[in-house]
């Protein structure tokens, strides 16, 4: 994803505003590792010329399918995100400690500030739901959807813990 700046970069205190309605950059896809991204992506961006450079200001929502951390099946998670980055025009000598970006010519890619953008706002252990079950740890079985056979031999192995209250014990 790209944003046009040949009118803003020659004014500086210009500043433009853009939605762009477009796939997700792949990138991102793989980056977050998602089963799925809600298509497409609708991100405002605003652009503003500081005369150092130009500030971009990427926002917006996601639709993402994250693996449940519990029973690995799609969690659906809605994102949020917000996130500026300087550019500057390319220069020969690179600053070794850059707290901007380079551009060059009329375009700004934004595929980098999306993916961060939306990676720091993907939760740790996204859930399927707050009850969700998980998976049997003996047999793999998805207990959202079905009981097995273990069940039965797990609770009486849960009723000796009960009466043993293992110090270790995180509960
Ligand atoms: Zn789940
Ligand atoms: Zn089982």
């Amino acid at each position: 994803m790209r944003v046009r700046v040949s009118d803003v970069r020659k004014w500086a205190g210009r500043e433009e505003r853009a939605t762009l309605v477009e796939p997700w950059p792949d990138s991102l896809r793989e980056r977050l590792d998602t089963i799925y991204i809600g298509q497409p992506a609708a991100v405002n961006v605003l652009v503003r010329n500081v005369s150092t450079g130009l500030v971009v200001e990427v926002s917006g929502q996601a639709h993402l399918g994250l693996a449940c951390a519990r029973c690995l099946e799609s969690a659906d998670v809605t994102v949020h995100f917000a996130e500026s980055q300087e550019f500057r025009e390319e220069v020969t000598s690179k600053d070794e400690d850059l707290a901007y970006e380079c551009f060059s010519g009329d375009h700004i890619i934004l595929d980098a500030l999306i993916g961060d953008a939306v990676a720091l706002q993907i939760p740790l252990a996204p859930l399927c739901s707050p009850v969700c079950r998980g998976l049997c740890p003996q047999c793999g079985a998805n207990l959202n959807h079905t009981s097995c056979a273990c069940q039965q031999s797990a609770d009486s192995r849960w009723e000796a813990l009960k009466a043993w209250k293992p110090e270790s014990s995180k509960e």
